[in-house]
């Protein structure tokens, strides 16, 4: 199906779903203008100076739809909370959770409805510190059914194989395993989509990758 066909579908998708607005891309700014907002919100965030406030006067106008700058993949860890981090208010992040902040086919799903219906420009996947997802990937790297219930399906696509010079017993390994698995969360999105890999050639889509410490809330873009 070409991608306008994909478009369409998926837009006639969202209005069955709930009638959400086509986003309005010239309003939208850059790729990278989007990514600077987000790191420019962190600071805001780690200084104590956060500007949003979600006032109850601006739910009418989300109500009539969402245009998001700006797409999540987050861990299911209570302690990520992509709006507060980036100090962005509601209607700005199309955030996608998962424990390990993996780019399964349900969130890559929904990632090609933010970006080719709602117009996200950026997509954002979101690791972070003492992550238990990936612990577990590491600790149970050879034999994920010693975990309980469905966990063993979804810690195997945690990807620990680049990692795999890391000692488990050494401290810096967990740290390691977090930062490879966030960056190749994008490569995963590329392999996984269509929709996501034309658009970031064509120029529309940014996707990066970074680590929240926890301690300190700093999220830092992988290189
Ligand atoms: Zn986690």
């Amino acid at each position: 199906m070409a991608i306008r066909g994909i478009i369409g579908v998926l837009a006639m998708v969202g209005f069955l779903a709930g009638g959400f607005a086509l986003a309005d891309i010239a309003k939208t700014t850059t790729p990278d203008g989007v990514l600077a907002e987000l790191l420019a919100g962190n600071t805001r965030y780690l200084e104590g100076r956060m500007q949003s406030h979600n006032l109850p006067a601006a739910r009418k106008g989300l109500a009539a739809g969402q245009a998001p700058p700006a797409a999540v993949i987050r861990c299911a860890d209570s302690r990520v909370a992509p709006e507060i981090v980036f100090d962005q208010p509601l209607g700005d992040l199309f955030v996608c959770g998962v424990a390990g902040n993996i780019p399964t086919p349900e969130i890559i799903a929904s990632l090609e409805y933010g970006v080719a219906v709602l117009g996200c420009k950026l997509i954002v996947v979101m690791g972070h510190s003492s992550c238990g997802a990936v612990d577990a990937a590491l600790t149970h790297r050879y034999d994920t059914n010693a975990l309980p219930g469905n966990l063993p399906a979804l810690i195997d696509q945690i990807v620990i194989p680049c990692t795999v010079t890391s000692d488990p017993n050494d401290p810096g390994a967990l740290d390691a395993a977090i930062a490879c698995n966030a960056q190749e969360g994008i490569g995963g999105m590329l392999r996984g989509s269509q929709i996501i890999s034309d658009a970031v050639k064509a120029g529309n889509l940014k996707l990066v990758a970074g680590v929240q410490d926890l301690k300190t809330g700093r999220f830092t873009v992988l290189k």
